[in-house]
């Protein structure tokens, strides 16, 4: 950590001690990455490093903090229920009591008993007040509290480099999906998307501009499909769209659509109005088989996207399940 100046917090302490612990091949091959690349270990970078692996115990620690919070709120609202009813208890002791003593009453004794009826209303009816405006005041809290865990969920499962679905979401939505194609005897298509010769991109204009093009991408690929698909950053350089209801010819045509559609997109360095040219994808589809293994759909969308940089890049190949490449276009 020191050879990279990496200043020694417990967060960077937890990346880099499974770097050299060896258990994460991820984290361990994207250090290696930025290390090849001279990349600087800067503030931003780390906790990138952090929260992409390490991201699920971060949101762990804040829905347990948000939960506790709530616990807590509950719990003062139940003491001051708790409160008032005692104090109600009382007051239901005194209206008995007087209205035992009222029947032998002479005119004074009224008057007493009229204005001890009339400070015990009004303590119970303060009582009443404060209870509402607390009450208010914890609703508000809790209203808070359960906003603040549906943004914990939505950056739990949202790429912070490019503002799409991370990996995480990717895999639930995917098991989701596969799950609806079976029930509704629907079909189900997978694209994997990888930039090609990135690593040159970045070696020639640097990885702040590579960070920029990555959300260029996400962007087009956003802009590419329909409400129901969902594109996802799937790993650095690498993207994934799943696309329920779809077929694998469909979903190969929409494949060349995106495909071109990035290869279109001019990239200029905004500070200098440099034109930097274009950069292209290529792309490998797989359609879903009833009941199988997901693991089988992803190989085969992996497997297509390997012949299409094989055969060139810039291109789009698609693997049925029971041959191997079978369609091709670009
Ligand atoms: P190919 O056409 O075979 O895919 O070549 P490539 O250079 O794109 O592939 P390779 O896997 O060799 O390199 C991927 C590069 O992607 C390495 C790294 O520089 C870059 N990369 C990965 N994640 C990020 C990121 O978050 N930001 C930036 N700027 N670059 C990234
Ligand atoms: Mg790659
Ligand atoms: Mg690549």
């Amino acid at each position: 950590m020191q050879q990279h100046d990496v200043p020694p917090t417990p967060s960077n302490f937890a990346v880099w001690y499974h770097y050299y612990s060896g258990r994460f091949p991820d984290l361990t091959r994207a250090i290696e990455i930025h290390i090849a690349n001279k990349r600087t270990f800067d503030a931003a970078l780390n906790r990138e490093l952090h929260d992409r692996f390490f991201g699920s115990e971060n949101e762990a620690n804040n829905i347990r903090q948000i939960s506790s919070q709530i616990e807590s709120t509950l719990g003062d609202v139940l003491h001051r229920m708790g409160e008032v009813g005692a104090s109600a208890d009382r007051y239901g002791d005194v209206l008995a009591a007087v209205s035992s003593e009222i029947a032998g009453a002479d005119s004074s004794g009224v008057q007493e008993i009229v204005a001890k009826l009339v400070s015990e209303t009004r303590r119970m009816a303060d009582q009443n007040d404060s209870l509402q405006a607390e009450l208010e005041t914890s609703s508000l809290e809790i209203n808070q509290l359960r906003e603040d865990l549906a943004n914990v969920r939505q950056e739990s499962l949202t790429d912070a480099l490019t503002g799409i679905a991370n990996r995480k979401m990717f895999d639930t939505t995917l098991r989701e999906c596969a799950d609806a194609a079976l029930r509704n005897a629907e079909p189900m298509s997978l694209m994997l998307l990888d930039i090609d010769h990135f690593k040159k991109f970045n070696d020639t204009f640097g990885h702040q501009l590579g960070d920029k093009v990555l959300q260029l991408v996400a962007h087009t690929l956003t802009q590419c499909v329909k409400g129901r698909d969902l594109p996802a950053r799937y790993g650095g350089e690498e993207f994934g769209i799943i696309l329920p209801q779809t077929n694998l010819e469909a979903a190969t045509t929409l494949a060349d659509q995106v495909r071109l559609s990035v290869a279109q997109r001019k990239i200029v360095r905004k500070s200098t109005g440099q034109d930097l040219g274009t950069i292209t994808m290529s792309i490998g589809v797989s359609a879903y088989v009833p009941g199988e293994d997901l693991a089988g759909l992803i190989e085969r969308a992996d497997g297509a996207l390997y012949a299409a940089k094989d055969a060139g890049r810039n291109r789009v190949m698609a693997r049925a399940a029971d041959t191997n490449v079978a369609a091709i276009a670009g």
